[in-house]
């Protein structure tokens, strides 16, 4: 006799039933034993999201990385062989000289080895990212982060049944970590038959809790948060700011008889209109019937021309053509403004005529706010997120920095560092200093003047100096590093807007007068090989952000020199450099 089980209130799953991977608890052991005999094949991120969406249903009724003939329908058409609407291609790629061949199996294994899966591999095959990045993604530019992701992916792709072991570990926000099934059981104990999802990528102002309460009141149902945590665009806001922002205000401001908080683990393609599409397939499996889509969903932003990949309402027009077959309505995104006076959000369409408005771009939030060290206005954002977006966001006088001296042996690096050192201690900043003479003692202690050497003690002083800056740091490093290669890889670890090249550029006369240690006097003697700037290069910086003029300025005038323009670009706070002296 089948158990008794009452009609779910929820739409069903696309195709009706969720697809579930995993191996049942009883078999699992036996599995893994086998798995430990089988070659592996270790999987991107991408595919580590995308694989725990299959096992879980999210992409119901899909049930494995796609074969060659589905591939090509979705590429094509959207559709499935079987006729079912999905509307972007998820394969897994793999390198060619992976040691693979039909009708084995392989073990799947994140980043770690960990052991997420078996697969019988029944296909691979090749594809053809031009076709794919053309008819999916609309698009060839590299401008795209998919397109440019694209091109490092391996050559085949490989399909079979999978065999799911275990989900990805996630050790963060476990409470809102919910499957599919569970989001929809979930759901249920709320009662309402109408669902409407919603995500953005970006942190949640007060414009999004007024539409998204707005759309659960105009659809009579429940709101499902479902903000993504897998991969978004490179640039976003990272995940755990995300949310954060959600649970402030999911706890604070909505009822919670009528919203429910889950993360969705999905890797985004930033496909836009398609992509729109393959969220609303996703949403209805986690249980909604409805999905608020805004303008420019999921997009990649400008190509290389300064063109948007796709038109703003792209997305919306799409989903609107399939919505019926999907079983899911849109419910579109009204643009609302703010009224002060009357201290409430209104539809731009129903503006009162000479009605004040209020509205902050998010170019403004940044620079007018977030650099400055102001709290954003709490008709623009709800207090609680205001400070989670100030922490992520600490003004620019609180933000790590590199100053990165470069030069000659002699040239004035170490005694121009120190006084800086010390200066920046004065006016309130955390600093470590890294001297390449002091390095060489211990971190890089061993280490000769080979090319080879030189560049792995940069690149141990770039290492620390990268996470120095990352915890808001100033780091003070003073090497002559004599290769530019070097000291631009050092910049783009750092990041461009927080790396200052300081060119001490002492002629090679005048170190070797100075000549405190003798050594210029050695390697013109033949007693030390590759000494920099007699037998060996030094390349000068193309364009340094100071230059430093060590025989006419004192160490404490070029001290100065660099800390207004600290204060210049903000790292230094204008209050603090009111006092200092003038620069000479
Ligand atoms: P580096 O770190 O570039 O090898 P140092 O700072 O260790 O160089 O040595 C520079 C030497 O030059 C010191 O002895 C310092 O006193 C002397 N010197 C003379 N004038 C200057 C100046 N204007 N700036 C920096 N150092 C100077
Ligand atoms: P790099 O950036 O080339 O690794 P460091 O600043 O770490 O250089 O070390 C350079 C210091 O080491 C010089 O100031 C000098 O005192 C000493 N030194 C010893 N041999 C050499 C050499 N062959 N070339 C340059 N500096 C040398």
């Amino acid at each position: 006799m089948t158990p008794y089980r009452p009609v779910s209130l929820l739409i069903a799953p696309y195709g009706g039933r969720l697809v579930d991977l995993m191996v049942p608890a009883e078999a699992r052991d036996e599995v893994k034993a086998r798995a430990s005999q089988l070659p592996s094949v270790q999987l991107s991120e991408r595919s580590v999201c995308d694989l725990e969406l299959l096992a879980t249903g999210a992409f119901s009724p899909l049930d494995h990385f796609m074969g060659q003939a589905d591939h090509q329908h979705v590429v094509d058409e959207m559709r499935l062989t079987t006729g079912q609407l999905f509307p972007l291609p998820l394969p897994l790629p793999v390198d060619p000289s992976a040691a693979l061949h039909l009708d084995c199996d392989i073990a799947l294994r994140d980043a770690k080895n960990d052991l997420l899966a078996v697969m019988t591999l029944e296909e691979i095959y090749a594809w053809d990212l031009t076709e794919v990045a053309q008819k999916a993604l609309g698009t060839l530019d590299l401008r795209h982060p998919l397109v440019i992701e694209m091109h490092r992916w391996g050559k085949r792709y490989i399909s079979g049944r999978l065999q799911v072991l275990q989900l990805p570990k996630h050790y963060d926000f476990q409470q809102l970590r919910l499957t599919p099934a569970q989001t929809r059981a979930r759901l249920e104990a709320l009662g309402y038959a109408n669902v409407v999802a919603f995500h953005t990528r970006h942190p949640l102002h007060r414009v999004h809790e007024e539409l998204t309460k707005r759309a659960a009141q105009e659809v009579d149902g429940v709101l499902l948060l479902h903000p993504v945590v897998g991969m978004t665009k490179p640039e976003d806001v990272d995940h755990y700011t995300r949310v954060r922002a959600y649970k402030a205000l999911a706890a604070g401001y909505y009822d919670p008889k009528r919203v429910l908080l889950a993360l969705l683990p999905l890797a985004m393609r930033l496909a836009g209109p398609r992509e729109a599409l393959w969220h609303a397939l996703i949403h209805r499996n986690y249980g909604a019937n409805h999905v608020i889509i805004g303008r420019d969903h999921a997009s990649p932003g400008e190509d290389a021309t300064g063109q948007p990949f796709y038109g703003p309402y792209d997305a919306q027009a799409l989903l609107q053509r399939y919505s019926t077959e999907l079983g899911v309505c849109m419910v579109p995104f009204h643009e609302l403004v703010y009224l002060p006076d009357q201290e409430r959000y209104e539809d731009v369409a129903r503006i009162p005529s000479g009605a004040r408005t209020a509205s902050l771009s998010g170019t403004q939030v940044r620079e007018q706010y977030l650099n400055q060290g102001r709290r954003l206005p709490p008709w623009f954002t709800r207090p609680e997120v205001a400070e989670i977006l100030a922490e992520t966001y600490p003004p620019r006088y609180r933000q790590g920095v590199c100053i990165w001296f470069t030069g000659l042996s002699g040239a004035g690096k170490s005694t121009t560092a120190e006084v800086l050192t010390v200066l920046l201690l004065e006016y309130g900043r955390q600093v470590t200093l890294l001297d390449g003479d002091v390095v060489r003692t211990h971190l890089s202690r061993g280490l000769g003047f080979s090319k080879e050497d030189r560049d792995t003690n940069i690149r141990r002083i770039g290492f620390v100096a990268v996470e120095i800056v990352r915890h808001g740091g100033i780091a003070i490093c003073a090497a002559v590093s004599p290769y530019r290669a070097t000291r631009n890889d050092i910049r783009n670890l750092v990041g461009a807007e927080h790396f200052i090249e300081v060119f001490v550029d002492t002629p090679l006369e005048v170190c070797e007068t100075r000549d405190t240690k003798g050594m210029y006097a050695k390697a013109r003697r033949g007693e030390i090989k590759a000494f920099t700037g007699i037998d060996d290069p030094y390349e000068p910086p193309a364009q340094p952000e100071v230059t430093l003029d060590t025989v006419t300025h004192t160490p404490e005038e070029n001290a100065h020199l660099i800390l207004h323009y600290l204060c210049q670009h903000g790292f230094v706070r204008d209050s603090n450099f009111a006092t200092i002296g003038s620069v000479g």
